[in-house]
């Protein structure tokens, strides 16, 4: 192995201690602690583990946790009036709707209904559209984190090469609008590009959010380039019965070819959580009109 190894799990501790410092002056400050609310709707396992983490992370860091466990048949009107409900809660600064939602809920309603100011997932299409004109707003965890691990290594990222892979609303996307706002020359890919591999040979950055194991290889890396492997797939492991974690990234080969990559796990990941309660922070001191300055974290 050459590339060095981004260390996000640091990194995140590093931030979430930040954050807690942060947190305890904002209770002094503001007389109550800075609240998160989460909503599941439904049984989904995945979703419950995150939820959980999250729920420990907020507790973690000196935050109020309001945790919103809902029946997969609530219905469509029920939700809304919760989210309504807690968007004109005092002691609520951030809402997180966790996704996905059972099919009989319509997502874009939802998401369209958390007040913009509370929308700490950046989901909203109000801080969508500020991300997309360059205004101050929420920006979806994932990507953010990806960012702030990009910052750390490179410092400024201007006039480099980066490739995306990917374009969902919650990664792909909102990711090439924070690399555009740092002045790459960005590039999008998706399930329907050609040549993908060349594609990605331009790049000075690489930005993987597929979902797609290994997919990325070593021959389509520009030599000394910064792989960030968002991707989190569980495949078979090597004992019967097992699983493993992998990333869209083949780790093996194409860390003897880049100039940095992150870990799967323990890259990308753990900066999603410490990104979210990076953003409830955020959104607990703009709520009582004393905004942190941007640099505070
Ligand atoms: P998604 O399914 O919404 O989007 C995947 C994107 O990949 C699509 O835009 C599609 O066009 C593209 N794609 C699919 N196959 C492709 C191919 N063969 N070549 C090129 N592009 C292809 O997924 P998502 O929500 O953006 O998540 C992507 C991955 O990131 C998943 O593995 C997910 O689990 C992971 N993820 C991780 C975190 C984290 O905290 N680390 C957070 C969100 C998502």
């Amino acid at each position: 192995m050459t590339a060095r190894l981004i260390d996000g799990k640091a990194f995140a501790a590093a931030l979430r201690a930040r954050i807690a410092t942060l947190a305890a002056e904002f209770s002094a400050t503001a007389g109550r602690k800075a609240g998160l609310a989460v909503v599941l709707v439904g049984e989904d396992p995945a979703s419950q583990v995150y939820v959980r983490s999250k729920a420990k992370a907020t507790a973690e860091a000196g935050m109020a946790g309001f945790e919103h466990r809902l029946p997969a048949e609530t219905s469509q009107a029920d939700l809304l009036a919760l989210i309504a409900a807690l968007n004109a809660d005092p002691a609520v600064d951030g809402i997180l709707v966790q996704l996905p939602l059972p099919a009989h809920l319509d997502e874009h309603t939802v998401i369209a209904t958390i007040d913009p100011d509370k929308d700490v997932d950046g989901f909203h299409v109000s801080n969508a559209g500020r991300l997309a004109v360059g205004l101050p707003g929420f920006v979806p965890c994932t990507p953010l984190g990806c960012l702030m691990l990009l910052r750390d290594q490179l410092g400024s990222l201007a006039g480099l090469n980066a490739v995306v892979i990917g374009r969902s609303n919650i990664v792909g996307k909102p990711m090439a609008q924070l690399l555009l706002g740092e002045n790459c020359t960005v590039t999008i890919a998706h399930s329907r590009t050609r040549n993908l591999a060349d594609v990605v040979r331009g790049a000075d950055v690489v930005v993987a959010a597929v979902g797609r194991p290994e997919l990325v290889k070593a021959e389509w890396i520009k030599p000394g380039a910064i792989v960030i492997d968002v991707g989190i797939n569980r495949v078979p492991g090597d004992a019967p019965g097992k699983t493993r974690l992998v990333g869209d990234v083949d780790f093996a080969g194409v860390s003897a070819v880049a100039g940095a990559i992150t870990p799967v796990p323990g890259g990308v990941g753990p900066m999603t959580i410490a990104v979210l309660l990076r953003n409830a922070l955020v959104a607990a001191y703009r709520h009582i009109g004393d905004p942190l300055p941007p640099e505070a974290i």
